[in-house]
């Protein structure tokens, strides 16, 4: 995929894309994921080739300042454009940071090369670019916000999940995804967004699903779940209504992507817990065995693509065959079980932690059997307890402050 730097080994090459040789494929890539390349803000103003060509530029980017980009782009590297305002789509402020997204103007004939500046001369904390394809009838469309979703869902998410489900994100309304498929398949992806991520998972889930929806023009975000490094699963695209996130293998398959980027680190231990508990839900729920047939990764479809990074890809295989587990869960309250103790850390001795929802419930999930000690710490008071855990079991460990 494609585009390369001729300037500078700078370029850092994004995982959702592609890979071994920078040979001609495509750019419009139908209902599959954004191929994002990543750049360096820094560096970005220098030209960019892109081996395909594009008609147009779509950006998802974070910035702790307000910054209009600017794009310029040439078909030979030599004559270029004046610079032109991206327009912006999605502009929200979260914790200090501007979650945003945003698209050039089209260009009437292919281009080849795009250089890109902000009128501050500051750029983005974080950018991802990806060419485009001409722009579709379903673009710059609003999503029908005053059309009463009538969608209900079918699918329950038992309360040990703890999914932040469309209504809580403040989801817009997807009436135009009609495609109904049964789930055989799921494919584990990555974002490729900041691993310690100043956005909220919902506002980042309002983010990716703006640029699915209104600059790739698909009827709603191309995933069905995000699982947050904080272990917050985030419900995207209706499990039961076809998805858009592996390019002609859509039908059946369910999309699960974690926030963040996965090339050189690994995903937290409590995204893997909570990932895992959610594979084993979805695979009782639609009776999917768990194989290396069907639950994969995006790039076991393609080799277009290194998703989901080679530190998550090497983790697959523990969602894919999960041992015996049991699970520690609990309730905090302080002098009487009325009065709950929500988003307070728990801790267990391996290091893994979670918070208490606002019911004061917490829960570890697929743990292994084996001993441990879990912690609460509430105000001055630390409370331990030391349990022994078997395959299987749920164990209750409550603490009263
Ligand atoms: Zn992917």
């Amino acid at each position: 995929m494609l585009i390369h730097n001729r300037t500078t080994t700078a370029l850092v090459w994004l995982s959702c894309i592609a890979l071994y040789s920078c040979k001609a494929t495509p750019i419009t890539n139908n209902q599959s994921e954004p191929i994002f390349q990543t750049l360096d803000p820094a560096a970005a103003h220098e030209g960019r080739f892109v081996n395909d060509g594009f008609y147009r530029l779509g950006f998802l980017y974070d910035s702790a300042e307000t910054i209009q980009l600017e794009v310029s782009t040439s078909k030979d590297g030599k004559i270029w454009t004046n610079f032109q305002a991206i327009k912006t789509i999605h502009n929200e402020q979260t914790n200090g940071m501007t979650a945003a997204t945003g698209v050039s103007a089209t260009t009437q004939k292919k281009s080849f090369y795009y250089r890109l500046r902000s009128v501050s001369g500051l750029m983005p904390n974080h950018l991802n670019i990806e060419p485009l394809g001409k722009q579709k009838p379903a673009e710059n469309v609003a999503p029908e916000f005053k059309v009463q979703s009538t969608e209900r869902r079918k699918v329950g998410y038992p309360e040990h999940l703890e999914v932040t489900d469309r209504h809580a994100w403040d989801a817009a309304p997807a009436p135009r995804c009609q495609s109904k498929h049964t789930p055989r398949l799921m494919t584990i992806h990555h974002t490729v967004t900041p691993n310690r991520d100043s956005i909220n998972a919902a506002a980042r889930a309002r983010q990716i699903q703006s640029y699915h929806q209104l600059i790739r023009g698909w009827c709603d975000m191309g995933y069905h779940f995000l699982i947050g490094q904080d272990g917050e699963i985030i419900e995207g695209r209706r499990v039961e209504k076809v998805g858009a996130h592996v390019g002609g293998k859509n039908t059946s398959n369910i999309g699960i992507a974690f926030l963040g980027d996965f090339r050189y680190e690994a995903p937290s231990a409590k995204s893997l817990a909570k990932a895992a508990a959610l594979v084993d839900f979805l695979s009782e729920y639609f009776s999917i065995e768990l194989t290396s047939n069907n639950l994969l990764g995006h790039r076991d479809y393609t080799n277009r693509t290194l998703c989901p990074g080679n530190e998550l890809y090497a983790k697959i295989d523990e969602l894919r065959s999960p041992s015996p587990t049991g699970r520690i869960v609990g309730i905090v309250y302080s002098k009487s079980p009325e009065n709950r103790i929500p988003n307070l850390e728990i801790r267990l001795s391996n290091g893994v932690s979670t918070t208490t929802n606002r019911s004061g419930y917490y829960s570890f999930e697929n743990l292994h059997p084996g001993p441990y000690r879990i912690i609460a710490r509430f105000n001055q008071s630390i409370l331990e307890n030391s349990r022994y855990l078997e395959a299987d079991e749920t164990i209750w460990a409550s603490f009263k402050f």
